[in-house]
């Protein structure tokens, strides 16, 4: 559910006409509904908090100080896989209490200023890893909170890029090692065992990848207890797909919770941790881009547009698939075409094969469900300044982010 809705023939944000925000701030633009982001943080929050879990946002879908403020003023916690992630958290008001952080590749530094900043608990993906922080956290005097990150060997049924939780990729250690590893923790000086993770994918559209997962973390963690190890956290990850194309049907919160919460029920004494990205942000979110030229080849129609792979990359790494909807309807019929940036790249590009409204040059063209690993993903490749962003609310709207200039392009350059 989204408030990007037509009011005759113009597409609102809200209360706002894109078309109203794309001449005033200029494209390419990303546009933000806080109305749609509040209501999915609520969701999540009536599906997991009220039961005592804990809500941690995955700030890589996306990291705007705005959007973090929000989520920090709903009581939400982040998680976190680099310290530049960590430093945007807590600028961003979120409660260390609230954060936890994963990725393989922790560096000693931002072991240490997770450490100081008393961070929730590490979610650990190797044994090489979980010394280092006892080191570190020994040079501190501290004593580091831990997770082990377990890869569950199940397929979530997604885009191999986004795909996580099996044994053939780098996150999180096998479940036939994790008794091994765990001992291993609990026999350090500076580690305090505190939880279980687990992420097995995104974009994923059923509950039962998840149950399966969930079912041999759970086995686990009553392994662990019976050798001593009391783990109080279960981190079940995030990964709760959204509808990119009218064929996906993806669960909501309620629905996954109703899946997962009994099963964890039956092992008393667990607080839940939920870490979403892109199921609280990527359908409150657009990218607004102009139409530029059109062009015909002997095979092919292009509608050749301002905002290229460097502004969204989702389509061209992974194919990901998004809906473009003119932001005003007209009447002159459809049209099959690519939808093209102008980045140097036969990969840039934003639909291929797609039934497309007709569109004239200068014309504004939305791109939906672009809010999670949009913005956050983008780059200044073909040195190009990166796209502006606007919080709409109700009928107001606030830019949150200024459009870069050629100088920001330069600026570090010695
Ligand atoms: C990316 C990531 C998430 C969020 O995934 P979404 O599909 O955006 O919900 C959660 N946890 C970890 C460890 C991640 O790497």
């Amino acid at each position: 559910m989204h408030y990007f809705t037509y009011r005759g023939n113009e597409l609102y944000a809200e209360g706002v006409p894109l078309e109203a925000l794309a001449r005033e701030y200029g494209t390419p633009l990303y546009v933000y509904s806080k109305s749609t982001i509040l209501r999915h943080i609520k969701a999540y929050k009536k599906a997991f908090c009220e039961t005592g879990g804990i809500l941690c946002f995955a700030l890589k879908a996306n990291s705007n100080g705005s959007v973090l403020k929000l989520l920090a003023e709903e009581g939400a916690g982040a998680d976190i896989v680099s310290g530049g992630e960590l430093f945007r958290a807590l600028k961003a008001g979120i409660s260390p209490s609230k954060i936890v952080y994963a990725g393989v590749g922790k560096t000693a530094d931002e072991i240490a200023y997770a450490l100081r900043k008393k961070i929730l608990m590490f979610n650990v993906e190797s044994g090489e890893e979980l010394e280092m922080i006892n080191s570190v956290a020994g040079e501190l005097g501290a004593k580091a909170p831990v997770a082990l990150r377990v890869n569950p060997d199940v397929d979530p049924r997604t885009h191999p890029y986004i795909s996580t939780g099996m044994k053939k990729y780098k996150f999180g250690m096998p479940v036939e090692d994790a008794l091994e590893f765990y001992g291993r923790a609990a026999r350090m000086e500076h580690i305090l065992v505190r939880g279980i993770h687990q992420h097995i994918g995104s974009q994923l559209t059923e509950v039962a990848p998840f149950r399966d997962a969930l079912k041999k973390v759970l086995q686990l963690i009553k392994r662990l207890r019976a050798t001593g190890v009391e783990l109080t956290h279960l981190d079940i990850g995030g990964g709760l797909g959204i509808r990119y194309s009218k064929e996906e049907n993806p669960p909501v919160p309620e629905e996954l919770a109703g899946g997962l919460l009994p099963l964890i029920k039956a092992v008393p004494g667990l607080t839940v941790v939920v870490e979403p990205g892109r199921s609280i942000i990527g359908n409150a979110g657009v990218l607004l881009t102009k139409c530029l030229y059109r062009k015909k080849t002997g095979e092919k129609n292009f509608v050749i547009v301002d905002a290229g792979m460097n502004d969204l990359l989702r389509p061209s790494l992974y194919g990901a698939f998004h809906e473009i909807l003119p932001a005003r309807r007209n009447r002159r019929g459809s049209q099959v075409a690519d939808v093209v940036g102008p980045i140097c790249e036969s990969g840039d590009f934003l639909a291929k094969d797609r039934r497309l409204a007709m569109v004239k040059n200068g014309e504004i063209l939305c791109v939906m469900g672009a809010g999670a690993y949009g913005y956050s993903m983008s780059s200044n490749y073909n040195s190009r300044p990166r796209a502006a962003e606007v919080m709409v609310d109700g009928e107001k709207h606030f830019l949150i982010r200024k459009r870069e200039t050629y100088k920001d392009l330069i600026r570090g350059e010695l």
